[in-house]
């Protein structure tokens, strides 16, 4: 092994370091002593990544009597688990991004950079070197939005399957502290996520001496006080106003395809058809661009009328889907796809309950027919003809999910990607 060179160069910095006192330069040569171990740092990372990824293909980490390559690799570097998860799958990734490999080498990308490059260039080779040069002028943020919204094309309708999975696993859980404070936590899709934030938006002080956070705080109280003094949180109030920035073509074609974007502000990346589903009880303010090239802005047509949304509740007193006798909660549901702009008339509307609304949206369940005579398909695969709700009692204690922690992984993208995911067709949902 060749290593000769790389210990002199430990001992060469080593030596600098003995004699340093950081004091005695002027600040800008400080800044300029920043820069240069922020490339050793860079350097250092990018190979012990590399060689990381090494010990994991040879296994000579089994040597050391480690319970996995993560495992020696916290234990070798006094890191922690995740950070080393996160190591070993930039490592993975890195195999054929010849263009990430040589930005690394060259201490030209940090670590976080690195990963986030490689997270999305893995599944979308062709965005590598757009995200390289995100990387060299934009904020580390920008960066990851941007990786995000790659995985996010690139993944296609299995997006939907990670909404669902999300959804089963939303949760708000809250506690008193020890100082008697009145904490908690909570965990929801990107949709609904939108929809919670449009809520804060509308109720937050427009100052607060005690920060930003005080301030979500305050309009968190105002929507609950707001709630309660409308009663029933389905009434005449205005629907929350969700805004949206979307390429026109995805919007039409149902799916984003690389390079595209559709995102709710606030929120970051999400599959159209969240999009779409959000279009149904809130305002949507979108707008539509052309690669990165603004086209149109527009309001969405949905918006239904205050007397429209009085007919419907007056005439929808329960779930439109046959047997499902729910009257809590129920959502304005819109039979056909009209996508932004399309007509809103009553006969074109239903008040479903959460529960199937999500199964229209997510799991092509669809609602045909008119009042009073709904047709209901349920979701392919589901065996009843009645797929109703769950009870509203809460679950026994035991059953309960606990939060799920931070994952160890990278909780985007499986650890080998695959072949982009094929787009998803075009749902339509029509009357029959
Ligand atoms: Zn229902």
């Amino acid at each position: 092994m060749d290593g000769q060179v790389l210990l002199d160069a430990i001992e060469l910095i080593k030596g600098f370091l003995a004699g340093f006192e950081p004091d005695r330069y002027p600040g800008v040569d400080a800044a300029e002593l920043v820069r240069r171990f922020t490339t050793i740092e860079r350097l250092g990372a990018a190979g012990k990544t590399l060689a990381a990824g090494r010990v994991q293909r040879s296994g000579a980490w089994r040597t050391s009597g480690d319970r996995s390559p993560e495992a020696w690799l916290a234990a070798e570097t006094g890191t922690s688990k995740s950070e080393s998860v996160g190591v070993l799958t930039t490592a993975s990734r890195i195999d054929g991004l010849d263009a990430t490999g040589a930005a690394m080498r060259e201490g030209r990308l940090s670590a976080q950079q690195t990963a986030a490059v490689a997270s999305a260039a893995a599944v979308d080779p062709d965005s590598e070197q757009t995200l390289l040069d995100t990387a060299d002028r934009q904020s580390l943020q920008a960066l990851r939005d941007e990786a995000r919204a790659v995985r996010q094309a690139a993944r296609g309708e299995a997006g939907l399957a990670d909404r669902e999975r999300i959804h089963r696993t939303r949760y708000l859980r809250h506690w008193t502290s020890d100082d008697g404070a009145f904490e908690g936590r909570f965990r929801l899709t990107p949709d609904h996520g939108a929809i919670v934030l449009a809520a804060l938006q509308t109720h937050r002080p427009s100052s607060c001496e005690d920060g930003r956070d005080a301030a979500e705080a305050d309009a968190l109280v105002a929507v609950a006080r707001a709630a309660s003094a409308g009663g029933n949180a389905d009434s005449d109030v205005p629907p929350a106003v969700i805004n949206v920035r979307v390429d026109y073509e995805a919007l039409r074609r149902g799916y984003t395809e690389p390079g595209e974007t559709c995102e709710i502000e606030g929120i970051g990346p999400v599959p159209v058809a969240t999009v779409q589903a959000a279009a149904d009880d809130a305002i949507l303010r979108a707008i539509l661009t052309d690669g990165h090239r603004v086209i149109d802005e527009c309001t969405a047509g949905r918006t239904i009328t205050t007397k429209m949304r009085r007919a419907v509740k007056e005439r929808d007193r329960t779930c439109a889907v046959p047997g499902c006798d729910e009257t809590q909660g129920l959502q304005t549901h819109h039979l056909h796809d009209v996508r932004l702009g399309g007509p809103t008339k009553l006969t074109n509307l239903a008040r479903v309950c959460p529960h199937h609304h999500d199964q229209i949206t997510y799991q092509h369940a669809q609602l045909t027919g008119a009042h009073p005579h709904w047709h209901w398909q349920p979701p392919p695969g589901k065996e009843s003809i009645f797929d109703l709700p769950p009870t509203t009692d809460p679950p026994a204690e035991t059953e309960r999910e606990t939060p799920p922690r931070p994952s160890p992984r990278h909780p985007d993208l499986p650890p080998s990607p695959g072949p982009p995911p094929k787009p998803p067709p075009i749902r339509r949902r029509r009357p029959e």
